[in-house]
């Protein structure tokens, strides 16, 4: 248990916030649609965190925000659409979905793995301020336990959250009160990932192209995406040593060909998963073993990563 404290969100209450998520920790701050749960999206132990604050059952990839378009185009490449889509509705709550920067600092655990990733430039202040006091872009899924409703008010997190972060920065109820329009921006056409506040419409409008709402192959349900990295090798699970031409992925005891984690942490272990996946995918080695993970707090959205990286294709 931790206890969770409700600052307001002004000079000090950033700062405090700030330097909570320099250590790692994922601080609640409003957004104008929902109150976020945000964390130093370059560092995989403090994404991890996020997940075991959320209590999510899956990876799923979190969207990245940022201040200004050169925050984003350090993590992401910005097409022509993409630069006038974001002149007409940054900041403000339109997410694009768009190809990774080669360098591109944000933790695998962060984008699940992809090569593409999900970049939002909000309008509230104090996202903003907290976001420019890190000095990086911050990973942010909504402010809520899995499976709840997301909040848009900092008494709506403290009821969902409370016990497991240590901070609420209250801004006050959001405005927009909905998640954010999310659209994959591809080379000549834009794809609907999420409905928002921002409508088709209004994107069709800006950009004088289509959108496609209906062919949104990426997501079947929300978090169940198709497009989820997966290894391009056969994977066998609970492997306690491993089979001639296997890599294998430790973990705690077993210390495999690369581990997981040494020590059994299971949140170095996730922020982990998508580098040691991609590892031993590109290994001469022709299929994968991981030793066995238990299923407990952060353990279970690793296996569930895992079964659909070992199911068959
Ligand atoms: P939330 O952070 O809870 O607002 O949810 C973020 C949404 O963005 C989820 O539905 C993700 O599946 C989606 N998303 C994030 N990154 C990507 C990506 N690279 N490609 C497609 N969808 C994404
Ligand atoms: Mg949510």
């Amino acid at each position: 248990m931790t206890e969770t404290l409700i600052l307001p969100a002004d000079e000090a209450g950033i700062a405090e916030a700030a330097a909570l998520i320099a250590r790692g920790l994922p601080v609640a701050v409003p957004t104008e649609t929902v109150y976020g749960l945000a964390g130093d999206a370059t560092s995989g132990t403090a994404v991890a965190a996020i997940y075991a604050a959320k209590g999510r059952p899956s990876f799923n990839p979190l969207i990245a925000h940022v201040t200004d378009l050169e925050m984003a185009a350090r993590i992401a490449i910005l097409s022509p659409l993409a630069h006038q889509l974001a002149g007409h509705f940054w900041p403000g709550p339109l997410t694009m979905v768009l190809p990774a920067a080669e360098r591109s600092p944000i933790a695998s655990l962060a984008t699940a793995g992809l090569t593409t990733i999900a970049v939002r430039m909000p309008a509230h202040p104090v996202m903003r301020a907290l976001i420019a006091a890190v000095g990086g872009p911050l990973a942010a899924p909504s402010a809520n336990a899995s499976g709840t409703i997301s909040a848009t008010r900092a008494g709506h997190v403290a009821r969902s959250l409370g016990g497991r972060i240590a901070l609420v920065l209250d801004g006050g109820a959001t405005a927009v009160g909905i998640e954010s329009t999310i659209v994959a921006v591809e080379p000549d056409r834009l794809r609907l990932l999420r409905p928002g506040s921002i409508t088709a419409a209004m994107l069709e409008e800006a950009t004088g192209i289509a959108v496609d709402t209906q062919d949104n192959g990426a997501i079947e349900a929300p978090g169940q995406m198709t497009s989820h990295y997966a290894p391009s090798k056969p994977v066998r699970l609970d492997a306690e040593t491993a089979r001639q031409d296997e890599f294998h992925i430790g973990f705690g005891s077993i210390p495999g060909d690369a581990s997981l984690s040494l020590t059994g942490d299971l949140n170095e272990a996730a922020a982990r998963l998508f580098d040691l996946l991609h590892r031993a995918d590109e290994a001469s080695a022709g299929a994968i073993a991981v030793a066995p993970i238990p299923a407990t707090g952060l353990g279970a959205a690793i296996h569930d990563r895992l079964k659909r990286a070992a199911a068959p294709r």
